[in-house]
């Protein structure tokens, strides 16, 4: 068992003399300032604090009695905490297994329902992981998008336990379906043979029928709402094609009732995109047409990836106030194309970044996922224009925070928000020398330089160390649940081998189906 090694939690912190970014503000010479944290919030953002300690004085901001760690960060940046608006703990041990392959591929290797039921130690393990890697890059909220199959009320509690340990904040939302994952990707029925067609599943398969895993989510979900302080809930329908009419009303009248986000997958390859044009000629083939009429369609729902969506779709989303979290490192893994990053921000759709899966992207680094945001435009956009890095960190902090529900409490260094940060040594040569610290975190930057990351106002990171737990007890730990896990592994990809020709065979015909639309660049032009 690991044992969580006691952090120093101060009741209040002054950091002075560091740039302190305001998305507001200049953020190529952010100003040197003073940031006071009192508990769990930013008290005070002003020059001068600490000169007026020093001098005797007294901070008014600053509670008499309250215990005051002092920080000298002259020559360093702080930044707001990322928010890592799509995520998934349930493959954090997978990464580095998968070269580039398709969606399709890739979600028959690496994601639960293609594997035995894992230990609730190796579940708790990778949620471990997945967050010290977060936590690691300056991610300080996560939307965990998890999935938990077979169904196991133990692995719930081993999640919500590991993020309470490490003390990162997260979103929490089980990933559920009602349509079972063969039934959602095109020509596999047809050309899989019978015999092999256990074999075929998504990213989660049904706990059972529709409205029983509405009532199951929510009986998780009350039982456990504010036990954990820095765990909010959302649902999450695994994708729209994979959500019968009734089970998404039902998720729709639950979000509602309760004020929750719901989370969902979208257009994220030509496959998926197919099949609404297959399946839901009553919609016109358009999910999003198909969200409208199950009432999900509102300021509330964010679609993941969102690479294959209309121009009357996206227009759809603007009117809606519906949010897209795009996950542009995953997407180019898993060969799915680019979103249209330009036509989101012309028609004013709240754009927030993600990292995705650890097996598909392979890395929580929002560092790469706003690199990769601010560049790709170009492959459409010849033209110099949007997004600029500037654009970028406002899609990984305050945007994200919009669809985490935190709107106004994360995602920015403002007084009385919380204090969610990270202090970046700008003597790192990513900042050196320093033209502007915006381009520089998005287009320099790879991580390299966070020294310190606090959640809630509480170092969670320290001198590049997380602080909550013992990181090399887990890392023996991992060492330990790889023997099986890399055996398991072993026989999902023989049984996905023998598959291949057949899965290769139906990929093909979806390349050959012309569906109104390209996401790849090039394509068709040799
Ligand atoms: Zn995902």
């Amino acid at each position: 068992m690991l044992s969580p090694i006691a952090s120093t939690a101060p009741s209040a912190v002054l950091i002075s003399g560091a740039r302190v970014l305001d998305l507001d503000g200049d953020v190529h010479r952010p100003e040197e300032t003073d940031l006071l944290v009192v508990a769990e919030r930013i008290a005070a953002c002003r020059k001068g604090m600490g000169a007026d300690l020093d001098a005797g004085r007294t901070l008014p901001e600053l509670p008499a009695g309250v215990p005051l760690e002092r920080l000298s960060a002259k020559g360093k940046l702080v930044v707001p905490g990322f928010v890592n608006s799509h995520y998934h703990s349930h493959d954090v041990l997978l990464k580095g297994c998968f070269e580039t392959i398709p969606l399709e591929l890739w979600v028959l290797s690496a994601l639960p329902p293609a594997f035995p039921k894992r230990s609730t130690a190796e579940v708790r393990a990778r949620t471990l992981l997945g967050a010290v890697e977060c936590l690691r890059s300056g991610i300080t909220t996560v939307q965990d998008l998890a999935t938990v199959y077979p169904y196991d009320e133990q692995h719930v509690d081993a999640i919500l336990k590991a993020y309470e340990e490490v003390g990162i904040r997260c979103v929490f939302a089980l990933q559920v379906a009602d349509v079972p994952g063969v039934k959602s990707i095109p020509f596999w029925d047809e050309v899989v043979p019978p015999s092999m067609r256990e074999g075929l599943s998504g990213a989660v398969e049904p706990f059972g029928r529709g409205m029983e895993v509405v009532e199951l989510v929510e009986s998780a979900m009350r039982k456990r709402e504010r036990i954990h302080p820095r765990i909010t809930w959302a649902l999450g329908p695994t994708s729209p094609e994979r959500c019968s009419e009734a089970f998404l009303g039902g998720l729709g009248d639950l979000a509602r009732s309760r004020g929750l986000p719901i989370y969902t997958h979208i257009y994220e390859s030509k496959a998926m995109t197919l099949m609404a044009r297959q399946g839901h000629a009553k919609d016109n083939g358009s999910l999003i047409s198909y969200l409208q009429r199950c009432g999900v369609l509102s300021p509330k729902l964010t679609l993941a990836h969102s690479v294959w969506m209309l121009p009357a779709e996206i227009r759809m989303l603007a009117d809606a106030g519906t949010s897209v979290v795009l996950n542009p490192v995953g997407n180019l893994k898993t060969r799915s194309g680019v979103a249209p990053i330009r036509p989101y921000m012309e028609a004013g759709v709240n754009i927030a970044l993600g990292c995705d899966n650890c097996s598909c992207s392979d890395a929580q680094n929002m560092f790469q996922s706003m690199k990769l945001f601010a560049s790709l435009a170009a492959i459409t956009h010849p033209e110099p224009g949007p997004p600029t890095a500037r654009d970028a960190l406002v899609a990984a902090t305050v945007s994200g925070a919009r669809t985490a529900g935190l709107e106004g409490e994360v995602g920015a260094l403002k007084v009385g928000m919380k204090a969610d940060l990270s202090i970046l040594d700008l003597a790192d040569p990513s900042f050196v020398p320093l033209n502007s610290a915006a381009r520089q975190l998005v287009f320099t930057e790879a991580g390299r330089s966070v020294e310190h990351v606090m959640v809630d106002g509480r170092f969670l990171v320290r001198d590049r160390r997380v602080t909550s737990i013992d990181e090399a007890a887990l890392r023996e730990e991992v060492a330990e649940l790889m023997v099986p896990l890399r055996r398991d592994l072993e026989a999902v990809l023989s049984r996905n081998q023998k598959m291949l020709p057949y899965l290769m065979e139906a990929h093909r015909r979806t390349w050959e189906t012309d569906i109104g639309l390209n996401r790849y660049i090039g394509a068709g032009n040799g």
